[in-house]
């Protein structure tokens, strides 16, 4: 099968969907034809089959060992994304009450602004004069008897991190963990329920996953469709109707890829952990090394996988991203709401791609 020559392979910084490992890229092509000599494509195969069923009772165990997800936590394999989260969260566990969030960035401002609709939702905190810091948690405003409270742990767009997990606080948590999970080990145990879509840092669009405690389940608002439904979800092992069984199978793959990582005497996502710290290092010195590149985010917040950050002269935006795309460094434009450039690093962005691209904007600033 024609593939193309890992060396000719461009980095892609793109927020999402991002790049892949290219060892699961082949492997899937490997066994696209045939999965394990079931003369099938995995996408062929019935979800109620004993094939598909071993493929996701791996991939949830491999999740499950990777970020030491306790018994009492269901793990679903949903759909819908992030933002139909938004509004499934506070179907499934605001009991119509009180819902409190933590409001850091675009996209948990879309958490909040959508759990209205459902529930009596309370801003607890929310930084001064533009996103770019984390108000201390000593600083919010929760009210104890919410059903949970919210915040999102890294928000992709404005490239601001959680690196602490919020403490102290009479509700469960509720964490948004789309562009950050699977990149560092993770307090599951310390939150009620996390969601992620997965074409960050987890495999394909089309799956997301749902990490949940179980105590929180069975309170579903009347409205809430049963097949979004926690409970139902769960009852059902996530195949209450046909799960994204080719997304599923893609992740799992990834989930393996993480779980073979070795840095140093460091193993699995320990080491995915360690080289996403140098990765960010890297980039994050090089930003402020520089009289050109700026990064506005306050630096105990700095996201780990996310880095926007801005020309001072904005005039040479396009000459930066022209020849960033001639060194085969790709999709670095930022967001729209914010401008200027951001690099997406997740676990699948090797270190030689941060080190490209660095060579390139040290080069690039030389240059002008
Ligand atoms: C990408 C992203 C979303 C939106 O995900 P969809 O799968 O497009 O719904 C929500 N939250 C965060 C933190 C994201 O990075």
């Amino acid at each position: 099968m024609p593939m193309p020559d890992a060396a000719r392979r461009p980095f892609n910084f793109s927020a999402g969907p991002a790049t892949m490992p290219e060892e699961v890229l082949r492997q899937a092509a490997e066994e696209m034809l045939d999965w394990h000599g079931t003369g099938m494509s995995v996408m062929e195969m019935s979800h109620r089959g004993d094939a598909f069923g071993s493929i996701l009772t791996q991939a949830e165990s491999d999740l499950r060992e990777l970020l030491a997800i306790p018994a009492d936590y269901a793990v679903l394999f949903a759909q819908g994304g992030a933002l139909a989260q938004n509004a499934l969260v506070p179907l499934n566990l605001s009991r119509g009450a009180r819902a409190d969030y933590v409001v850091t960035g675009s996209w948990s401002t879309k958490s909040e602004r959508e759990a209205r609709k459902y529930c009596d939702v309370h801003v607890a905190a929310t930084p001064d004069g533009g996103f770019g810091d984390i108000p201390p948690p000593a600083s919010w405003q929760v009210r104890d008897d919410a059903a949970y409270l919210h915040y999102c742990g890294n928000e992709t767009i404005d490239g601001v991190e959680f690196d602490f997990v919020p403490a102290g606080f009479a509700p469960p948590l509720v964490a948004d963990m789309s562009s950050n999970i699977l990149s560092r080990p993770l307090d599951v145990a310390a939150h009620g329920c996390i969601y992620a879509g997965a074409q960050k840092n987890i495999g394909p669009a089309g799956v997301t996953l749902v990490i949940v405690r179980r105590d929180l389940l069975g309170h579903a608002l009347p409205a809430c469709p049963s097949a979004f439904d926690y409970a139902v979800l769960d009852a059902n092992r996530s195949m209450y109707n046909t799960p994204p069984t080719y997304a599923i199978y893609l992740a799992g793959l990834v989930l393996q890829w993480i779980r073979r990582q070795r840095d140093g005497d460091l193993r699995g996502l320990a080491a995915v952990a360690e080289r996403n710290r140098r990765k960010a290092a890297l980039l994050y010195d090089c930003i402020d090394a520089s009289s050109l590149y700026v990064n506005r985010v306050a630096p105990g917040v700095r996201s780990r996988m996310n880095v926007p950050f801005q020309l001072r002269d904005a005039s040479l935006d396009a000459a930066f991203l022209d020849g960033a795309r001639e060194h085969g460094l790709l999709q670095l434009k930022g967001h729209k709401s914010v401008g200027g450039m951001r690099a997406s690093i997740y676990n699948a962005m090797p270190e030689a791609g941060v080190r490209a691209l660095v060579d390139y904007m040290r080069d690039f600033e030389r240059r002008h």
